[in-house]
């Protein structure tokens, strides 16, 4: 939660700025407005993904979140808005829902949650924050003397991250105590968001009791630290009414036994493994191994060969791969590691060969996709590369990943014109117009291309430009 003001503050800031006085308009009178939300919200997103060192870059990650998130929010059919979810890493217990239906969860929370009914609580919990237009109103309610005292903080906060030289531990410290208290959520708004949350489990085929359980074990591991409570109670106060209320309306719920997807457990061993000590892991999965104490065997062989291949220890991954396939485990994430197994020891034509065989079975499934053509460039097999990437873009052409594997593709190929086009939806996908415009340039005066690929570029330059130029004189800072 004060992660995320933080930066929508520092984005709000410059454009207030460069006008005087801060004037948040109709923002400051109502509600703030759903597309306004919206651009805050992307803008946010934008700096996280490119900036934030804890965004958890991963597809695997990413994608079952999503997946999971997905399924939430579809059994909220009034939602009416779309949905993306993403992981930080972190080991406090928080998750948080930035404006516009971004929805960030942190990877010790991820880690925390014995069930998966336990995760999707959080996450229902906070799409309802979201459905229900709790930060829009939070964000609207605020009076202009306050949103001026807010700005200024903003703007000290943007100063000390990019001037190292300023204390900025002080500064974040004495602004974030505003914020928190500005934007710790009401506790009507807690209940509301427990209430739908619950609705919206129960619709999606989850146990209940994961939401009750979950915030049941939090509120006692934040009475061992008091002072240093999970951020998740600091931001979404927890109240003895609330956790009864939950009990409440899981009473009047349907027992119903829900087994954990397998993309759960290894997601979790993902995580576990790939963070942190990758020794301190593999002696984990080893002991769970060893003790038969594991809530799926699948899941611990998969991390300890996740930790022995972060420690180069090939053979001893390889065993554990090879168990995996003993234990008829199908998912897409154990064919991949088993690619990077093989890429890791030089072995380019083994990992082809798993790619290839895998997305027979997953041809959807994007680590699975993203391997493949990047192994295939490692190979030298930029023709083939360019094709893979090219057919999955008919399907998914807002693929940012898929757009800069066709860059590299192109450069392998000596294809100037082509290279420079892909590289620049690389950018616009990343909401980056002005070096999305500055690559367009480069494809003109690339010296290759026909007439006709000269002329896309044409047309999409002064697409982009008259865009940019709308942008700026919305004098929009997001
Ligand atoms: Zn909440």
């Amino acid at each position: 939660m004060r992660f995320r003001i933080l930066i929508a503050l520092a984005f709000l800031a410059p454009a207030a700025l460069a006008e005087g006085l801060p004037d948040l308009g109709e923002a400051s009178r109502s509600d703030l407005p759903p597309y306004l939300e919206r651009r805050i919200g992307e803008s946010i997103m934008r700096d996280i993904r490119l900036r934030e060192p804890s965004y958890i870059d991963d597809v695997e990650v990413t994608v079952y979140l999503n997946a999971l998130g997905g399924r939430l929010s579809a059994a909220m059919p009034e939602a009416g808005q779309s949905f993306e979810f993403f992981a930080l890493r972190d080991a406090t217990l928080n998750a948080f829902a930035l404006p516009g239906g971004y929805i960030g969860v942190h990877s010790g929370l991820i880690q925390a949650a014995q069930s998966e009914s336990e995760l999707a609580g959080v996450l229902s919990h906070e799409i309802a924050h979201v459905t229900q237009k709790h930060l829009a109103r939070l964000m609207g309610k605020q009076n202009q003397a306050q949103m001026t005292q807010w700005l200024a903080m903003a703007v000290a906060i943007l100063a000390a991250r990019s001037n190292s030289g300023v204390s900025q531990a002080a500064m974040t410290a004495g602004a974030a105590a505003g914020v928190q208290t500005m934007l710790n959520y009401t506790r009507d708004f807690e209940r509301e968001a427990d209430r739908i949350g619950i609705q919206t489990l129960e619709r999606a085929g989850f146990d209940v009791r994961g939401m009750a359980s979950f915030f049941e074990r939090m509120q006692k591991f934040g009475r061992l630290y008091e002072n240093n409570a999970p951020g998740y109670l600091r931001t979404h106060p927890l109240t003895v009414e609330r956790i009864s209320d939950m009990e409440n309306r899981v009473l009047q719920a349907q027992y119903r036994q829900v087994a954990d997807s397998l993309e759960f457990q290894l997601v979790r061993s993902k995580l576990r493994a790939g963070l942190g000590d990758p020794r301190d892991a593999a002696v984990d999965f080893e002991t769970q191994l060893r003790e038969r104490k594991y809530l799926s065997e699948t899941a611990a062989r998969y991390g300890l060969a996740v930790a022995q291949l972060r420690m180069k220890n090939f053979p001893a991954a390889e065993r554990e791969v090879a168990g995996l396939r003993r234990l008829k485990a199908t998912s897409p994430m154990v064919d991949t590691l088993a690619a990077d197994l093989r890429r890791a020891q030089g072995d380019l034509p083994g990992a082809l060969k798993i790619y290839r065989e895998a997305r027979l079975r997953h041809a959807r499934n994007k680590a699975l996709l993203y391997g493949q053509i990047d192994a295939l460039l490692a190979d030298g097999q930029a023709q083939e590369a360019l094709k893979t990437a090219s057919a999955e873009l008919q399907l998914t052409p807002s693929d940012a990943n898929l757009h800069g594997l066709q860059a590299r593709s192109y450069a392998e190929l000596d294809k100037r014109l082509q290279q420079h086009r892909a590289q620049a939806e690389l950018y616009v996908l990343q909401g980056q117009l002005v070096p999305a415009i500055q690559q367009l340039e480069l494809a003109q005066k690339a010296g290759d291309g026909d007439y006709y690929e000269h002329s896309q570029v044409d047309a999409r330059l002064r697409e982009l430009r008259a865009r940019h130029l709308e942008e700026m004189k919305q004098k929009m800072p997001f």
